[in-house]
């Protein structure tokens, strides 16, 4: 039997918060009966410096339901790192966690099978949105076009995945590892490489309350989505700087070309492929400093080079 807990960030949640609590407490009785969790699992909320009564709140469910945690932090910090505290939080305290966020939107009813996939030998599981059929046009469109972008940019990411996800001790250790402060943990996850499988849901309404996700943050969420895990964009200006000087060197061998046939041509051509060289030039001079911008880049963030996930030894005779 595994320790599980479902971790779940809260930002001024207290309309759902009651209905949410009940529910989880409700599937982690029925799993721990069913002898599929241990029964030192618990529900552990991090509020993420509420202005509401999210936190008396928890407080309150602590009080009268042994099933309930909580953390609280100091101030508002956003989704990625409230969640990335809870998960540290329970690191050393379970065998494996599931995040939900805190409206009711990911399906409560699928722990089993996240469960079941995670004794199956898996260190992480995915929770997939079987369908959009909730979001409005615009949110699906781009959506989509998003996760075509991170996939040509290189970014490994889980399509139609968002942040409702199992991590077992093992993956959640590596997790602690990674020290950037910009967090795009659905970009994490994959790179730390382990064995995964995904579980399909249907993604609800929220069950109260309002998005705490406005287009803003949204916005900033993706921008980290691609600045934190590619340098494919410095590249590209190293690609334009040569392709403008090939141009402008064309243009200049051309101009030449008809000077010495004496044909009559604007010298302005000539001028204007000289500016145009003296831009790509300038682009590879760009290009050459944005690849070590792009190098020391991924020193900063000092991520782990390796992640060891099984490993077999025969007994040395020393060792006995
Ligand atoms: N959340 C958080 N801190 C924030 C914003 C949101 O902890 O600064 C939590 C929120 O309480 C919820 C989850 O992140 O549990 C997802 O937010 P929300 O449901 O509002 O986003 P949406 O589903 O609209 O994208
Ligand atoms: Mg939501």
């Amino acid at each position: 039997m595994s320790v599980l807990y479902v971790v779940v960030p809260c930002y001024n949640e207290q309309e759902v918060l009651g209905e949410t609590t009940r529910r989880l407490s409700d599937e982690l009785t029925r799993l721990i009966g069913a002898g599929v969790c241990h029964p030192d699992s618990r529900i552990l909320y991090v509020d993420d410096g509420s202005k509401d009564k999210t936190w008396s709140m928890i407080e309150a469910f602590h009080a009268e339901n042994p099933l309930v945690c909580g953390i609280k932090l100091a101030h508002n910090r956003g989704h990625q790192n409230a969640l990335l505290a809870g998960l540290m939080t329970a690191k050393d305290r379970c065998d494996c966690t599931v995040s939900m966020d805190a409206d009711l939107q990911d399906d409560v009813t699928v722990l089993g099978a996240f469960m079941e996939k995670y004794h199956q030998g898996n260190q992480v599981v995915y929770g997939v949105r079987s369908s959009r059929k909730t979001d409005t046009m615009f949110k699906r469109a781009t959506a989509q076009g998003y996760y075509k972008v991170l996939d040509a940019l290189g970014v490994e990411v889980v399509y139609n995945h968002a942040d409702c996800r199992l991590m077992s001790r093992q993956a959640l250790e590596e997790l602690s590892h990674y020290r950037e402060t910009n967090l795009f943990l659905r970009g994490m996850v994959p790179h730390l490489g382990f064995q995964s499988d995904v579980v399909y849901f249907e993604r609800a309404e929220r069950f109260a309350g309002e998005s705490k996700y406005p287009l803003k943050k949204m916005l900033a969420l993706a921008w980290d989505g691609i600045t934190s895990f590619s340098v494919k964009p410095l590249q590209w200006v190293w690609g334009a700087g040569i392709g403008l000087s090939v141009l402008s060197v064309l243009g200049l061998i051309a101009c030449l070309v008809l000077w010495l046939c004496q044909v009559p041509f604007s010298g302005l051509w000539a001028a204007v492929a000289a500016v145009w060289l003296m831009g790509g030039v300038l682009l590879i001079a760009m290009g050459i400093l944005g690849s070590y911008l792009g190098k020391l880049y991924f020193e900063v963030k000092d991520r782990p080079r390796f992640a060891v996930e099984k490993a077999v030894f025969s007994q040395n005779s020393h060792e006995e």
